[in-house]
This record gives C-alpha cells, sequence and structure tokens, in this order.
C-alpha cells in the first residue's frame, strides 16, 4: 500500500477539509488521509502524522510513526505523551513570527496608549486625558526570545520602545538588552513596564508568573501572555490586579480553552479576553515548511530535527 501521511487535530470538518486542500497542493505526491478515515491497515503504514491540535491518544495509535509534524508552535501536549521516542517537529514559520511579532506590538500599544482606561472611561463617561508614555519611555520585557520572541523584539524596537528580554541562555539580540537563566529574571522584571509571554509551556515554566515575579515588575505595570495559559498562576494575577499593582492583563491563552464562561476573567475591568488568536499558523505558508520537511525526509529518511524532549521545547 501506498505509504499514506495521517492528518490529526483539527478543530472542525470545515478546517480539516481546508487543510487537507492546502497540504495536498503544496505536496502533491503525498497521499493524506484524515486519522478518522484510516482502516487498520492504513494506520499501520503511516510513517508520519501532521497534527494540528491533537488527541494525542490518536497519535499513539499508529504503531509505525518515524516522526510528527505539528502545525502549531507550541507541543507541550505531545512531549512525554509516548511509550517510545517519537521526534515532534514543531511549526517554525516566518509568517506565524510575523503574525505574532504584529500582535505584540499592536496589544503593546494598546497598553501604552492607556485604551483600556479610556474604555472604561466612556462606558462611565468621563472625558479625562492621560499623560502621553512615548514609545522610548515605555519597557517591554520579553519572556522568551526564541523564534517568536525575537520577532516581536524587531517590531518593538523598530518602533522605539525600549526592549529587554529573557531566556533560558545566553541570548545576543539587536537593539536589545538580555538576561538569561533564573538569576536574570528579577533584573528584567523590575525593568517592565509591560511583561509579554512568549516562552512555551514546560514544567520549568509552568506557574512561573507568580505572585512573586509580579510583584517585582514596575508598579502599574502590565501583561500580556501570549504563550500558555499555564505559565501565569490565574488566582495570583487577578490578585495583583486587585491590588492596583497591576493595571492590565491581556490574556490569550488560558488554563483551559475555550474560557469557562463562568471564569472571573471574562468580567474583571482589568482583563482583556482574547480567544487563542495572537499567532494563527498560515496554512500556505505552514504547507509550504511541511512540504519541505517532507521532501527532505523522503530524499535522506531523517526525521527533521524535532524539540529536545529533555527540555520540554
Ligand atoms: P522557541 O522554542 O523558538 O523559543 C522559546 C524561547 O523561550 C527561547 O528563547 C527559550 O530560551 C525560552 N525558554 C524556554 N524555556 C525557558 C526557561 N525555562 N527559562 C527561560 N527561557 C526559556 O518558541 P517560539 O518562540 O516559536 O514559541 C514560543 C511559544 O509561543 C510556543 O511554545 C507556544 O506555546 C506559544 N505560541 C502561542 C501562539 C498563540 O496563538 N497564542 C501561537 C504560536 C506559539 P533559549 O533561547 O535559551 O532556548
Amino acid at each position: 500500500m501506498e505509504e499514506p501521511i495521517a492528518l490529526i487535530g483539527c478543530s472542525s470538518p470545515d478546517q480539516e477539509a481546508e487543510y487537507l486542500r492546502i497540504l495536498s497542493a503544496a505536496m502533491p505526491k503525498e497521499r493524506l488521509v484524515p486519522f478518522r478515515a484510516m482502516g487498520i491497515a492504513e494506520r499501520e503504514a503511516a510513517r508520519v502524522a501532521v497534527v494540528a491540535n491533537p488527541d494525542p491518544a490518536e497519535v499513539a495509535a499508529l504503531p509505525g510513526l518515524a516522526w510528527v509534524q505539528s502545525l502549531w508552535a507550541g507541543v507541550e501536549k505531545l512531549v512525554g505523551a509516548f511509550d517510545r521516542p517519537l521526534p515532534i517537529v514543531r511549526l517554525v514559520d516566518r509568517e506565524m513570527a510575523r503574525t505574532m511579532a504584529e500582535a505584540v506590538l499592536a496589544w503593546t500599544y494598546y497598553l501604552q496608549r492607556d485604551m483600556p482606561a479610556y474604555a472604561r472611561q466612556q462606558r462611565e463617561r468621563v472625558w479625562r486625558p492621560h499623560p502621553y508614555r512615548k514609545p522610548g519611555e515605555t519597557s517591554v520585557g520579553l519572556l522568551g526570545l526564541g523564534a517568536l520572541g525575537a520577532a516581536a523584539a524587531a517590531r518593538l524596537t523598530g518602533a522605539g520602545f525600549r526592549t529587554v528580554g529573557w531566556s533560558r541562555t545566553p541570548k545576543d539580540v539587536a537593539g536589545i538588552e538580555t538576561f538569561h537563566g533564573a538569576e536574570g529574571l528579577p533584573a528584567m522584571l523590575a525593568r517592565c513596564d509591560i511583561l509579554v509571554c512568549l516562552i512555551p509551556l514546560t514544567p520549568e515554566t509552568r506557574g512561573l508568573v507568580d505572585a512573586r515575579h509580579l510583584a517585582a515588575l514596575k508598579p502599574g505595570a502590565a501583561l500580556i501572555n501570549f504563550a500558555r495559559g499555564p505559565i501565569v498562576v490565574t488566582g495570583d494575577l487577578i490578585a495583583a490586579l486587585d491590588r492596583g499593582h497591576l493595571a492590565h492583563a491581556v490574556l490569550d491563552v488560558f488554563d483551559a480553552e475555550p474560557l469557562a464562561a463562568d471564569s472571573p476573567l471574562w468580567s474583571h475591568p482589568g482583563v482583556t479576553v482574547l480567544p487563542h488568536i495572537s499567532g494563527p499558523t498560515d496554512m500556505d505558508s505552514a504547507a509550504a515548511t511541511v512540504a519541505s520537511n517532507l521532501r527532505a525526509y523522503r530524499r535522506t529518511g531523517r526525521p527533521p530535527d524535532g524539540i529536545d524532549p529533555a527540555r520540554g521545547y
């Protein structure tokens, strides 16, 4: 049987049809089959799975898999989910980096230009200008200087924001001051008017943005979380907002998604809720990346470089 490529984890039949169309057009020699439509022989024959937001059990149900290509940048659900080593290739895509960097700049402007305060004032019919703060007087700190953090840093510095960044290992990023490791974090947080979260969810980063680290931010600072919900301790965030240490939080990601209807975050005056839209996958661009990875695999027989399971990203 011709080896199929399994497609797993689309959010709806419409999305599945769209992904099949775009991926098949980008790699006409490959035969893509949705997992749900695969018979036993096809499941056994599949060597590659292309996954969006999959149930790991469906991926594990393909016994002959050689590697998994994610259409998402964050793959924390797949790390450690299998009983054998399985290379996981996450999406690193220029168009996603551009979209995410644009979102970071847009929501940084939203905070720098006091839009949450003006929205509140409008509801209360209050006419009160606030002093203008230039981008150069606003410090933005990036948690994470990887594919997305580095792209965001370039957009922020290009717009004149004072930018600092933090990573696990030392990094040299043009135009920004960098910090690394646990010992570098307090120094960076103390600089931040706006903290932007762009690190992966790993055992090390789960709960990282807690009461202690929020307290280390400048009084009146704001938080943007575009990475993963569990990196921020929700209760600690609400407490920091309630006591006025934090002015506002823009949250695109949550402990459970969709955000539960009874979550206090929906109605908190200091919170902007977004439905996980800051860095959507651009399928045309992603399909070209996936096709290129598959071509290299067919040529060499070696899976592309995957994430480091020990690091978790
Ligand atoms: P990368 O792997 O390219 O970069 C990760 C960065 O985080 C690196 O700089 C890394 O440090 C740093 N990091 C990881 N662990 C630690 C740690 N323990 N302490 C300090 N720094 C750490 O990832 P991307 O930039 O591509 O993506 C980041 C995350 O963004 C994804 O994992 C995903 O969860 C999220 N995302 C959200 C989207 C959305 O729509 N909301 C869309 C796309 C992604 P180092 O450089 O030293 O390795």
